[in-house]
């Protein structure tokens, strides 16, 4: 059996996984796929794929035994030992916050889990999920190389401009400034740019990840120079609960209101968005069908900031030579692409009406001045590649 390494995406009531199996030829091969679902609730599940997303293996698990991340993650464990019969030679895990300095993923020691629970403030949903598993693989197999993936660590590269706040140094130093989420998957579309279109790629590009979590990122040769994501995962584009770019005195308004940070926290990252806008749903799929007036004003609201977003990061390159849509409706929601580029005529941006219904890669024609693409992410086999680089420079070829 060839070496594998294994994929962890803690979120707060799920592990999602991938398993890679290491090809002769160095190439990764995506064999599992699945997730425990459902952790810390009543009815949880182990839910298994294989590579062509057949289904394997499902099964529910005793909610004993998911109470928590960490009892899930035993559970994984012992599910993909018993089944594969090995264990894999690494684990990379995707950290949503590397903080101010990581411009690339590290190998995890113990110094790394503290620094990096230092930044679970500015990261409070994701980062100590991200960070549970970690420590429970390291406390039972202390030997097993696991690799830190960041979602800020992409955009490190960013001019000091693009990152400031316009507030005392002082806080800059303490940390708040901009970050920059969603890095793993604008990596990997930079990644798959120049094979599929190569001059664009070499050139000024806005990517849009938009999926639960929505941002824009602005690509100069395939590196980020800017990102609408800020000090936290709220910034920027409207997503699904969260609502993007809000007025800070909105914040002291609920405050002077009397609400407490536990409850401006639940309403920003739960109930904003396009469910907040809508009052009926965060699913872009409900919206479009629902003919209900706030459907229609929360999917053009998305498309208006859509735009704005895209207008502001071609400020920061100087100029646009071509538009990317990744993630869940970015992938799958024509008349969404369609809403966008009608904001961006004025760049001379015409989508093709049938390349865009059958998502592309390609969603433009000659009538179009630049370029758009349709690049399904792949965040997990960006971190397989980190996995196994990472593990390559520290410890020569596995296997
Ligand atoms: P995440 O990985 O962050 O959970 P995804 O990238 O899978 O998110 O995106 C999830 C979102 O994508 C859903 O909330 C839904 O609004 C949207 N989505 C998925 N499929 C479609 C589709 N066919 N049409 C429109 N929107 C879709």
């Amino acid at each position: 059996m060839s070496d594998t390494i294994l994929v962890l995406n803690a979120g707060s009531s799920s592990i999602k996984f991938q398993l890679f199996g290491l090809e002769p030829s160095g190439r990764l091969a995506r064999q599992l796929k699945g997730q425990v679902e459902g952790v810390g609730g009543q009815n949880p599940r182990l839910v298994v794929a294989d590579a062509s997303d057949r289904p394997v293996f499902q099964e529910a698990c005793p909610p004993a035994r998911t109470a928590d991340l960490e009892a899930a993650q035993e559970l994984l464990g012992s599910w993909l030992v018993g089944h594969l019969g090995a264990v894999p030679v690494a684990v990379g895990h995707r950290v949503v916050h590397g903080g101010p300095d990581f411009a690339m993923p590290m190998l995890v020691d113990d110094a790394l889990i503290e620094r990096l629970a230092k930044f679970a403030p500015l990261a409070p949903l994701h980062q100590p999920n991200n960070l549970a598993p970690i420590r429970s693989i390291r406390a039972r197999r202390p030997d097993l190389p696991q690799v830190a993936c960041f979602d800020t660590a992409f955009h490190r590269g960013h001019p000091e401009i693009a990152d400031r706040f316009a507030i005392p140094d002082s806080l800059h130093q303490e940390g708040v400034r901009r970050y920059g989420f969603h890095g793993l998957s604008y990596e990997y579309v930079a990644s798959r740019l120049p094979e599929m279109a190569p001059a664009m790629a070499a050139g000024r590009v806005v990517a849009l990840h938009l999926g639960s979590g929505c941002s824009a990122c602005a690509l100069v040769d395939g590196r980020s120079v800017d990102s609408t994501m800020g000090f936290t995962a709220l910034d920027g584009l409207p997503m699904g609960t969260r609502p993007g770019q809000l007025d800070p005195g909105v914040v002291l308004y609920l405050m002077q209101k009397g609400q407490d940070a536990d409850a401006i926290q639940h309403l920003l990252y739960h109930d904003c968005g396009l469910k907040g806008l809508s009052g009926i749903s965060n699913d872009v799929r409900e919206l479009l069908t629902s003919g209900q007036p706030g459907a229609g004003l929360a999917l053009d609201y998305f498309a208006y900031r859509t735009g704005q977003a895209i207008a502001a990061l071609g400020a920061s390159m100087g100029g646009i030579d071509g538009i990317v849509f990744t993630a869940g409706i970015g992938e799958n929601s024509a008349p969404m692409r369609e809403k966008i580029a009608t904001r961006c005529a004025w760049l001379g941006l015409v989508l093709d009406p049938e390349r865009n219904a059958t998502h592309g890669p390609r969603i433009t024609g000659p009538a179009s001045r630049i370029p758009a693409f349709v690049i399904p992410t792949d965040e997990e086999q960006m971190i397989a590649r980190h996995t196994l680089a990472t593990l390559q420079a520290t410890k020569g070829q596995p296997g």
